[in-house]
């Protein structure tokens, strides 16, 4: 048997027609800049996200980008975030001149804590002029950066209170988490100044190549966020401030207007197959082996199910040899990334991100999985293990 990590393939198979259609919408008005399906999908995946406001960009890391210049951040500034996430975090933070500080994660959810970050806030920070300076550095704090990672939620509350605190601005990325909630029913992305979505085509809402957006609940955010997406410019060729071309593409947005029709239902389908998961693993005898991802009150979309494992490389390389894709989300935390080196983190200065990035192995979870391969993979498990 072959379970792919993810197959994309019957997706489109299921909405080509509808798909097809939408594109040829596009080249028939040959209007391919800014156009009707932007505008649609901004609307449609803000009212998605619980937010006003919806401005397309050409992709998460251009989102992230974008939100930070919108909040005026750049050198002599830093932004708290995590070490264990996708590079563009931390990278889109270096590319405005501002300085990454990272906090260690969770290590039930993956996730930053607000307790985490009060702790980092109190102990190597300190308020001067109204502003929040870490110490060693001197830079000036500006915002938190949490990531809602594998599709779960941050639990926002205490965060936004130490950011109330401290008045710090709060850029959630979303770009694994799109529809993603809280215990109390809030999305991902309702809750902080600005959410960063990607459309990633591995990502729960993919394109047909690069895409993403900011939504927000504030106006003057939403208008310099438009702003900023095509050079600053306002009117036509009067730029206001320096920003960048941005721009989200039509064809991508008309894709996406059909496949976000859809988002709910696959949501459903990646959580059922989660819960098979749960209770195959159970059966197997293996949950006293490898931890099981903590799906707390909410709604979890699982843009990744992942196990911790010991032995993770061998078991990867065994399923990989039973037909089985997995993949290691990630293997070098950022402060220990080549890049970074001049940041002067060390070995075990986030102990709990890097056991992450040692022990963590993503399983295939798309929609489209039948029960005997997902219980395949199961089996490929419980094997190496020595329970089958
Ligand atoms: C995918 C991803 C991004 C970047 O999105 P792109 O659309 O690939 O630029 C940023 N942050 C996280 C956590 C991601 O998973």
């Amino acid at each position: 048997m072959q379970v792919p990590l993810l197959d994309l393939k019957p997706q489109y198979r299921a909405l080509k027609a509808e798909i097809d259609a939408a594109i040829e919408r596009v080249c028939d008005a040959q209007a391919f800049i800014l156009g009707s399906a932007v505008k649609e999908l901004e609307g449609a995946v803000a009212a998605y996200s619980g937010c006003r406001f919806g401005i397309g960009m050409s992709s998460g890391t251009d989102a992230l980008l974008s939100a930070l210049m919108a909040l005026d951040i750049g050198p002599q500034d830093a932004v708290i975030t995590t070490p264990y996430t996708f590079f563009a975090t931390a990278g889109t933070i270096s590319r405005v001149g501002a300085l990454p500080l990272f906090v260690d994660i969770d290590p039930a959810t993956f996730n930053l804590t607000g307790a985490a970050v009060e702790r980092f806030l109190r102990n190597d920070c300190e308020r001067r002029d109204g502003k929040v300076l870490h110490r060693r550095s001197g830079r000036t704090i500006k915002a938190i950066m949490p990531v809602h990672l594998y599709g779960q939620m941050v639990d926002m509350d205490p965060l936004m209170a130490v950011a109330r605190e401290f008045q710090l601005r709060v850029i959630e990325d979303s770009a694994q988490a799109i529809g993603s909630g809280d215990a109390q029913g809030r999305r991902a992305c309702s809750i902080g100044d600005i959410g960063c979505l990607s459309f990633f085509p591995t990502k729960n809402l993919g394109a047909f190549g690069d895409a993403g957006m900011c939504v927000t609940n504030d106006p003057d955010l939403a208008a310099r966020l438009a702003m900023i997406r095509v050079h600053g410019m306002e009117p036509k060729y009067y730029h206001q401030l320096v920003g960048g071309n941005f721009r989200l593409d039509e064809l991508q947005a008309a894709v996406l207007v059909i496949k976000l029709r859809h988002l709910d239902d696959w949501s459903r389908a990646r959580q059922e197959n989660a819960c098979f998961y749960f209770g195959a693993f159970e059966r197997a005898g293996l949950k006293e082996i490898v931890t099981l991802p903590a799906a707390l009150p909410g709604r979890h979309i699982y843009n990744q199910f992942i196990i911790r494992a010991p032995n993770r490389d061998a078991l990867k390389a065994h399923l990989g040899q039973s037909g089985v894709g997995t993949e290691i989300y990630y293997p070098v935390p950022l402060h220990r990334q080549q890049c970074f080196a001049n940041l002067g983190h060390g070995a075990g200065d986030f102990p709990e991100s890097e056991r992450a990035a040692a022990e963590n192995l993503a399983l295939p979870i798309f929609p489209e999985l039948s029960r005997e391969q997902l219980q395949y993979v199961v089996d490929c498990i419980a094997r190496f293990y020595g329970k089958a």
